[in-house]
């Protein structure tokens, strides 16, 4: 049996088992491969790691808040997450940990059309943000950022080539960006919460912008995903907005994480629909 994992804190709301474990079914591997979710406190991450392999683990996923700390331990990085600063794929061989980022063209996928020639903005200067930066960058968009730690965005626009931009800049040009990005963790929510919150608003507020000032011109993108989305996505869409629910860039993240461990084509369908209705 060959074992894989998500390592987050928390990692309780993760559909990555889901995801993967539906994908063996689907390929009759489910009986030589195993995905499981751990969860570990920053403070021991660097000891969890070096045990894994030992313990069967062919690699993980690293969510939140461990991708910057993850890239730092691994001893071989893809181009990709060295560029990106944060790795969310791990593969364990002889001894060694390889760090890759798939969240970057996970996100690609999901988006309705290329980002070439347009104005964003991402909200958060964490791994997620960096991989969408990153991303958005690399494919020809405009990218504005703003993180609640204005140095941490400032720091991010500075070493992926994006700007910086204030809150009060965000609400007044909110009608601008074709493509807004919430890769803060606003709106993650433990399983077991009720599904809608009376903060429903309070949510929203700690982020710069304003519920009822998306148009059916603009793009939503929420890395963050939970049963029956997220205030941004139902906010976006009752504006008219294209709304990508942070479900399928996990399953297009995962997707392409499946293909470095196995080598195999991984079943997307399959893994969309456990994505969506998870059974672990
Ligand atoms: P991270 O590295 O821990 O970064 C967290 C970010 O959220 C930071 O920018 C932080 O700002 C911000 N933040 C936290 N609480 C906030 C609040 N109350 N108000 C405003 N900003 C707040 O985490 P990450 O790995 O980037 O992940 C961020 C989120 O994206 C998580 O919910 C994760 O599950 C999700 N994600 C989803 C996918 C997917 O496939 N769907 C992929 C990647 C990430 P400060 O710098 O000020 O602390």
């Amino acid at each position: 049996m060959r074992r894989l994992a998500v390592i987050g804190h928390p990692v309780a709301h993760s559909r990555s088992p889901a995801i993967h474990n539906a994908a063996f079914e689907a390929l009759g591997l489910a009986g030589r491969w195993r995905y499981e979710a751990i969860d570990v406190a920053p403070a021991g991450l660097a000891a969890r790691l070096g045990s894994l392999e030992g313990e069967g683990f062919a690699g993980a996923n690293v969510t939140i808040p461990h991708k910057l700390a993850a890239l730092e331990l691994a001893d071989q990085a893809s181009p990709a997450a060295a560029e990106i600063g944060a790795a969310n794929t791990l593969t364990f061989s002889g001894g060694l940990i390889r760090a890759d980022n798939t969240d970057a063209g996970g996100f690609l996928a999901a988006l309705p059309e290329p980002p070439a020639g347009k104005a964003a903005l991402v909200l958060g200067a964490g791994g997620g943000a960096r991989a969408v930066v990153w991303a958005l960058v690399g494919g020809g968009a405009r990218v504005s950022v703003w993180n609640r730690t204005p140095e941490r965005a400032a720091r991010l626009a500075a070493a992926l080539g994006a700007r910086a931009a204030s809150g009060a800049e965000c609400r007044e040009r909110q009608g601008d960006y074709d493509v807004i990005v919430n890769a803060t963790s606003v709106g993650l929510r433990e399983p077991g919460a009720p599904a809608r919150s009376r903060s429903a608003m309070a949510e929203l507020n700690q982020l710069p912008l304003a519920a009822d000032t998306f148009s059916d011109r603009q793009t939503v993108v929420d890395l963050v995903y939970r049963d029956g989305g997220t205030e941004l996505i139902r906010a976006a869409r009752e504006r008219g907005a294209a709304a990508v629910d942070g479900l399928e860039i996990l399953v297009q993240q995962g997707a392409a994480s499946f293909r470095i461990w196995t080598g195999l084509e991984p079943p997307i369908e399959a893994m969309r629909r456990a994505a969506e209705c998870p059974v672990r």
